[in-house]
């Protein structure tokens, strides 16, 4: 079920446009009983996608799930910069946390500029694992992690032929470059 055409009809109700009706939590409030996470058919909404073991939150689908790992696991041995690698991540405590300490774990091994890119293909990792989750509730597609990781190798690819960080230089020596 698209959520868009009825947060659209809500907000002409009250004669706002969308952009207004949505710039605050409050159209949440303004969405009918009906369209609760049951209706919508989403299953297991309050767990983690990828493992149904877990609660969902920010911290465990990015960076404490078997499949985040895996698929983390996967872009390190690929890229070949530690800082990727889940093993070399101290618990960390929030996703701030986590990422500030990715970003100068990776200065610390690559030097600034050229931690650039690393930090270019983090985001496009996060991104992809964001996707996927969204995919999974919404829309039923689920990908294992070597399939997650092979489509994170193509678009690092794409996104470094116009990424100005150096990501096409990180990339363009990794095995396997599609
Ligand atoms: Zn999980």
């Amino acid at each position: 079920m698209d959520l868009a055409p009825l947060l659209f009809v809500k907000s002409r109700r009250k004669n706002r446009c969308l952009r207004h009706g949505i710039a605050d939590d409050n159209w949440i409030r303004d969405l009918p009983p009906a369209l609760s996470a049951d209706e919508l058919g989403i299953e297991n909404y309050k767990w983690c996608p990828f493992c149904l073991h877990a609660a969902e939150n920010a911290l465990h689908i990015f960076v404490d799930c078997c499949y985040a790992r895996q698929v983390w696991l996967g872009i390190a041995a690929w890229c070949k910069v530690l800082a990727f690698n889940p093993s070399d991540w101290a618990a960390p405590t929030s996703i701030r946390h986590w990422w500030i300490r990715f970003s100068d774990r990776c200065i610390t091994l690559m030097g600034r500029n050229p931690s650039r890119a690393a930090s270019s293909l983090f985001v496009l990792t996060l991104w992809s694992i964001w996707k996927e989750r969204n995919n999974r509730i919404f829309n039923r597609l689920r990908r294992p992690a070597p399939c997650l990781i092979s489509v994170i190798k193509a678009d690092a690819s794409l996104w470094g032929l116009v990424d100005t960080s150096g990501l096409g230089a990180l990339v363009s020596g990794c095995d396997d470059v599609p």
